[in-house]
């Protein structure tokens, strides 16, 4: 018997091949290919006699094949042309590149075709349509036809076929929701609802299936939360790591700058909870360059002067490097021991502060550690928090501040995440070191770089792209490694330029880095997934290429990379096209320069896809469920909350969640 746990190749027709290749969809069980839901929908619906059709519409068409042949045009095209007839009249069909069809088309057989009406030397055709043997029940033609995220030796119609026989033989799928909430929400039950998503009749049956999965998704991952919720919070005790107003006072006057309000804020907000029994748990929010790292250095000195470790988590290898010359320039006079671990090194010795990615929390968990810092992290809360438990001193955790640059709008976080604390560093610490910033059209390209040439100071290039083969690269989108050579050969000929991207290896960029740094490299020509955090402060120029690809509030995390240092920044601002629309949406990186202002400004321009997009990634990767749908999100959130402390009394949804039942009810 198929049940929904099963391996996929439980079913007929999958075997280690398909099985294989399914993995590459995420698909390992019955399960998981059943919530592979379609992403849109081939509206084949409409069905005519072949006298009817008209052209520039889609349609299916039911017809007799009369014949089939394959033709070399004179201007060598590869075509397969068939004749079909039904009742009222003929119609001629072709395709193109694909021979093969004519091996698989048999004439006098009746077959679907869908597609769109198109016209050849001035008759009616249709051009490449879908098509299928003529049986009643069809999955390919004359309905809504469900389209999939496919993968290489994995088609639409494949899964359609599979998904189709799986719910044929599978027969009643149970429930799991508990009832109430069907019935409250008047959702479809789930065997309701997964066929009516596969296999609609119309677009409101899956819009009322949506909502119920939309529902699910935020419901189970908050049944989640609160599992993990009562996991930390009843059984765990934080550090007590008290200080010395004085001996921190102290500390900050020797800093080299002042500190800005709301870096004082953050701070005192974060000593009082290091002081406290419950383990800390804050998301220190800041634009780029709003100086959070200083923060970060100052817990981990309470830390340390209470006797303690602090683990400091950077995202990559090039910014644990950046981090750990930051905190030994600010703690090695204090007789602070600091340590990196990357890849290609490990500790030198005994340490207090740890500097690493995130591996760290693979390491032994050291009896010590009072302190985790987690630095421009997109993942935010339980989440964490749950992996951190691991690392216990003297039976308490540690306590948690984690970093971020990018904007969560409050209500979100704390929803999801109810005893999340957030501190926000608002302004920026040296007002009067605004990034220039300029909108570059096309024909103003070379004068730009002729004057960055003649500046003569560092710069970096961004382009959306590593290389040309990409399968995004469009015509004028710029890619890493072209842009790279072009420039080099062409108008930066006789300056350095360098080149840096996510898939060179860690020693490789390490190196390019370093040049930068060092100044052996002028120019750095790089793809936007490198680096938020680099704090490279010689660098002033920063030119942003194919920039009506990002939203504003990336952009403007992006310019943050330079300015820096004492040199005025610059950041130009170039499009890959003319649209009138995405160049008023960039100047206003051109007056604007608080990250948040920017991001409600794509909301309002773009809806929630760009900050969302990025928060998508940060929490977990919901399928249907929408982020920006507060309202649903609350109410699964009330009901979360309301039927945790009572799972025992549902075993199916616990099942669902494979939440341990030692942590139910004791709530
Ligand atoms: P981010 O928030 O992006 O991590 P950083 O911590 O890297 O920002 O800080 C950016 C730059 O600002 C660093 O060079 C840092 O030394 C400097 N900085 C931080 N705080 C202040 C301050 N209060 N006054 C002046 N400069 C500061
Ligand atoms: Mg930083």
């Amino acid at each position: 018997m198929v049940i929904l746990k099963s391996p996929i190749n439980r079913l007929a027709k999958v075997g280690p091949k398909y099985q294989e290749l399914l993995q590459k969809l995420e698909i390992y069980t019955v399960e998981d290919m059943l919530y592979h839901f379609p992403f849109r929908y081939d509206d084949f619906s409409v069905i005519k006699k072949i006298d009817e059709i008209t052209e520039g519409e889609t349609v299916t068409i039911r017809a007799e094949l009369l014949d089939v042949k394959n033709i070399f045009t004179k201007y060598g095209k590869r075509i397969t042309r068939a004749v079909v007839n039904d009742e009222s009249g003929k119609l001629i069909i072709i395709w193109f590149n694909q021979h093969y069809l004519s091996k698989i088309l048999i004439p006098t057989n009746t077959y679907s075709f869908s597609g769109r009406v198109g016209a050849i030397s001035g008759k009616l055709a249709m051009v490449a349509p879908s098509f299928e043997e003529y049986r009643p029940g069809s999955l390919n033609t004359g309905r809504l036809v469900p389209v999939y995220q496919e993968t290489a030796g994995i088609t639409s119609k494949w899964l359609r076929s599979r998904i189709n026989d799986l719910l044929f033989n599978i027969g009643s799928i149970p429930e799991y929701l508990p009832l109430e909430i069907i019935n409250k929400y008047n959702f479809d039950v789930f065997d309701i609802a997964i066929r009516k998503f596969h296999f609609p009749q119309n677009l409101a049956e899956v819009d009322h299936a949506k909502k119920r999965f939309a529902f699910e998704e935020f419901f189970l991952e908050l049944l989640r939360v609160e599992s993990r919720r009562s996991q930390w919070s009843l059984k765990d005790k934080g550090i007590e790591l008290k200080i010395d107003p004085s001996k921190l006072e102290n500390f900050i006057t020797q800093l080299p700058f002042k500190l800005t309000p709301s870096q004082q804020t953050a701070i005192q907000k974060i000593t009082i909870e290091l002081a406290s029994q419950t383990p800390m748990n804050i998301l220190l929010e800041g634009d780029v360059g709003s100086g959070k790292t200083i923060v970060a250095v100052l817990a981990a000195y309470v830390t340390y002067l209470n006797g303690y470790k602090t683990l400091y988590l950077a995202p990559t290898e090039i910014l644990a490097n950046q981090h750990f010359d930051t905190f030994k320039k600010y703690l090695s006079s204090h007789n602070i021991n600091v340590e990196l671990q990357t890849g290609s090194t490990k500790p030198k010795g005994e340490w207090d502060i740890l500097i690493g990615t995130h591996s760290l929390l693979f390491n032994e968990a050291d009896q010590k550690t009072a302190l985790v810092i987690i630095d421009e992290q997109h993942r935010f809360g339980v989440e964490q928090r749950a992996k951190i438990l691991n690392i216990k001193s003297e039976n308490k955790v540690p306590h948690l501040l984690t970093m971020t640059a990018t904007p969560i709008p409050r209500t979100l976080a704390l929803t999801l995440y109810g005893d999340l604390s957030i501190a926000q560093l608002k302004e920026h610490p040296n007002i009067n070191k605004r990034i220039t910033t300029k909108v570059v059209t096309d024909k103003n390209r070379q004068e730009t770089y002729k004057w960055i040439k003649q500046r003569g100071e560092q710069a970096f290039v961004v382009c959306p792209l590593i290389d040309t083969s990409d399968k995004e690269s469009l015509e004028n989108v710029k890619a890493a490694q072209t842009e790279f050579l072009a420039l080099q050969a062409g108008i930066l000929e006789g300056v350095s330029v360098g080149l840096l991207h996510g898939r060179m290896k860690a020693i490789e960029k390490e190196a390019v880095i370093k040049q930068f740094r060092s100044k052996e490299i002028q120019v750095l020509v790089s793809t936007p997934v490198i680096e938020v955090g680099i704090d490279i402060p010689d660098a002033s120029i920063i030119v942003i290429e194919s920039a009506e690809r990002y939203g504003l509030a990336s952009l403007h995390q992006l310019r943050g990379r330079v300015g820096r240092g004492d040199k005025e920044g610059f950041c130009f601002v170039f499009m890959s096209n003319n649209s009138r629309k995405a160049y008023e949406r960039l100047k206003y990186l051109e007056n604007i320069d608080s990250g948040i202002e920017l991001a409600e400004i794509d909301l309002k321009m773009r809806g929630y896809g760009d900050l969302y997009g990025t928060l998508q990634h940060g929490f977990k990767n919901f399928k249907v469920a929408d982020l920006s749908d507060l309202e649903t999100l609350e109410k699964a959130k009330l009901d979360a909350q309301n039927f945790f402390p009572k799972l025992n009394g549902y075993p199916t949804l616990k099942e669902k969640l494979e939440i341990d039942s030692k942590l139910v009810g004791n709530n």
